[in-house]
């Protein structure tokens, strides 16, 4: 037993127990496991937000050029140059202002104009787009020619002609000029904020992955044909674009970006997002200031645009802008993870309940078996013993017998009267054994038919009568004065009265007296009960119910001296049963204890209620 306890124990209530634990364990991160994945679903849209902006900004590049490109081959290049700003405000309307520069670094155009922002443009950039002065700026090359020293530093793959590149700051290592250390970002994520623990690694988290270079216009551009620039002045983003054709490669042509035209055509870059993602999210694009720029949905407002949910650079093109994600419902997340927790805990905890009730059944059951098995080794022994008694007894006195050793009539008449005993003893019990190998195989037949109790009853103490009294008992039984008629069968019924008047006797005592009564009862329906009762042993508190089972036995052998198979009350029961009664069992009042065999009454009730002593 200990042994399969034990084995239960290792390989069923441990694992389910530590599988149990993990479970939970996996419970309390619910809400970081589902904040994990949206934060990375929906960097992923930021990220790719920020990538098509930056594509947005070299499309717009490369039709610069493009535009550029088409007035060269109707005008002659420093012609075109000098009335640049008036052509490309109409043709091209991302510039807001724009500039042709000498390669010697020679403002050629806008000249002199009443605009306020060419008036502006002159007077912030002159000096840097004419080499005098170097400015601290994010920069990005397109198209190279060959055998210049910066050009080769950033050589572009082949492969991807929208790649400008890499990012300044790697540009800058490679290219040799001082670089600026990357300053904090405008906004500070809450994603990259809680998954660190460290201040030093929120710190990090939160510095721009941009650093600017201190270099003049000249240094930047090197030998390549086009590119970006972008410089802070006044606090005041300019982002400038700048080509040179090959057929004019002693000028740069530029456009200063037109930042209110550049936030409406982001804005139609936001609309094209898919329904799907704004239902949950605001995507924002947001300025230098960590103002939104542009935003889907539009209506959307937050008490603190720098703590977006995720948010991405968009890169050297529109420097410190981002693309931030908002949750438009920020409850609903904790909401979802506080379902999914409250969901998994409920199939934990039934889980755990049917492991322990399983176990319990299964414990259960193993005990049951276990008490059976011994049971069936008692009864095996049990049996032997109680065969061997009487056939020891009736081999001794018929050879006494027979081998004519006894003279005395008197004393060969009580000999004879102990074989006669011994041998119904004997068929008792074999009649019990083979009953109940009948009943377990289901194969007992009863011959129900109108039965008189009264009659069996009397008969079978009659019967037992002899016997009884020679062994010094007292012997009573009280029979009303009418039939009391049942279904039964009689012999099933006989069997059962004698198991009970035998235990009396096996279970005496010092006290020798045995009580039997016959009643009449019509509430609540009409039944007749059999009292057998005794002022012997008893029966233990608390076994009443069990010396029902099969095998069992209150008063074992050793202890009480008294043999038996642990089989006559079981089989009395299921004849009891099998006629729609019962066999209860009660402590006498005075000592002793008393059978009731209770049958219902199916036949015409005979009244009357009258009883004979008898004895
Ligand atoms: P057994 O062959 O052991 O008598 P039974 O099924 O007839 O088997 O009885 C089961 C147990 O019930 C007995 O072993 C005994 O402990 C208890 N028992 C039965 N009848 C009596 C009785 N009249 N008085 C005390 N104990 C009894």
């Amino acid at each position: 037993m200990k042994r399969v306890a034990l084995l239960f124990v290792i390989a069923v209530l441990v694992p389910s127990l530590g599988l149990a634990w993990l479970a939970v364990r996996s419970l309390r991160d619910q809400q970081f496991v589902l904040e994990r994945q949206q934060s990375l679903l929906y960097q992923s849209v930021a990220d790719g937000l920020a990538r098509e902006t930056q594509e947005f900004l070299n499309e717009h590049l490369r039709s610069f050029g493009l535009e550029i490109e088409r007035w060269l081959l109707r005008r002659e290049p420093f012609d075109f140059a000098r009335t640049l700003d008036q052509d490309l405000a109409t043709n091209w309307p991302l510039a807001e202002v724009s500039f042709a520069v000498t390669t010697d670094g020679q403002l050629y155009s806008p000249g002199f104009s009443t605009r306020p922002e060419v008036r502006n443009f002159v007077a912030t950039q002159s000096r840097f787009l004419g080499n005098q002065e170097a400015a601290e700026v994010y920069w990005n090359v397109g198209k190279q020619t060959l055998n210049a020293p910066v050009a080769q530093a950033f050589q572009q793959p082949a492969d991807d002609p929208l790649n400008y590149g890499g990012n300044t700051r790697q540009m800058a290592t490679q290219s040799g000029f001082p670089t600026k250390t990357p300053s904090v970002r405008n906004v500070l994520p809450q994603q990259s904020l809680d998954f660190k623990d460290t201040s030093w690694a929120q710190a990090a988290d939160n510095r721009s992955r941009l650093n600017p270079s201190e270099a003049e216009f000249r240094q930047l551009i090197g030998d390549a044909t086009e590119g970006t620039l972008a410089r802070f002045v006044d606090n005041r983003l300019a982002v400038l674009f700048w080509y040179r054709s090959p057929r004019a490669t002693n000028l740069i042509f530029g456009a200063q970006l037109s930042l209110p035209r550049l936030r409406e055509a982001l804005q139609e870059l936001l609309d094209e997002l898919k329904p799907g993602i704004r239902d949950d999210v605001c995507v924002a694009l947001l300025d230098d200031t960590a103002k939104p720029a542009a935003l889907s949905p539009a209506d959307f407002q937050s008490s603190n645009w720098k703590r977006p949910f995720v948010a991405t650079e968009i890169g050297e093109g529109l420097p410190h802008w981002e693309v931030a994600v908002y949750l438009l419902d920020p409850d609903k997340l904790s909401q979802a993870a506080q379902t999914l927790k409250l969901t998994l805990g409920l199939l934990i905890s039934s889980l755990l309940v049917a492991i322990g009730v399983g176990s319990w059944l299964i414990v259960r059951d193993l005990n049951r078996q276990l008490t059976l098995a011994r049971q069936k080794t008692d009864f095996v022994s049990n049996v032997s013993h109680e065969l061997k008694t009487p056939l020891t007894s009736i081999r001794m006195f018929a050879e006494l017998l027979a081998e004519e050793r006894v003279p005395d009539r008197a004393k060969q008449r009580s000999y004879l009267h102990i074989i006669t005993a011994e041998t119904a003893r004997l068929t008792r019990l074999i009649n019990n054994v083979l009953d109940f190998a009948r009943l377990e195989r289901g194969e007992k037949k009863y011959n129900f038919q109108d039965c008189d109790v009264a009659e069996v009853l009397r008969e079978t103490v009659e019967t037992l009568r002899p016997h009884l009294e020679q062994n010094g008992f007292a012997l009573e039984c009280a029979l009303p004065g009418e039939p009391c008629v049942v279904q039964a069968d009689r012999d099933a019924l006989a069997q059962v009265l004698v198991n009970l008047l035998s235990n009396a006797e096996k279970y005496s005592g010092e006290q020798k007296e045995i009580h039997v009564e016959l009643r009449r009862h019509s509430s609540p329906l009409p039944f007749v009960e059999v009292n057998v009762q005794d002022r012997g042993l008893g029966v233990p508190r608390g076994c009443e119910e069990k010396i029902f089972e099969q095998f069992y036995r209150a008063h074992d052998s050793l202890s009480s001296g008294v043999q038996g198979s642990g089989l006559g009350l079981t089989l009395a029961r299921q004849i009891a049963q099998a006629h729609g009664g019962d066999i209860a069992c009660q402590p006498r009042d005075g000592g002793g204890s008393c059978f009731s065999l209770r049958l219902p009454v199916r036949s015409t009730p005979a009244t009357g209620g009258g009883r004979t002593g008898m004895g």
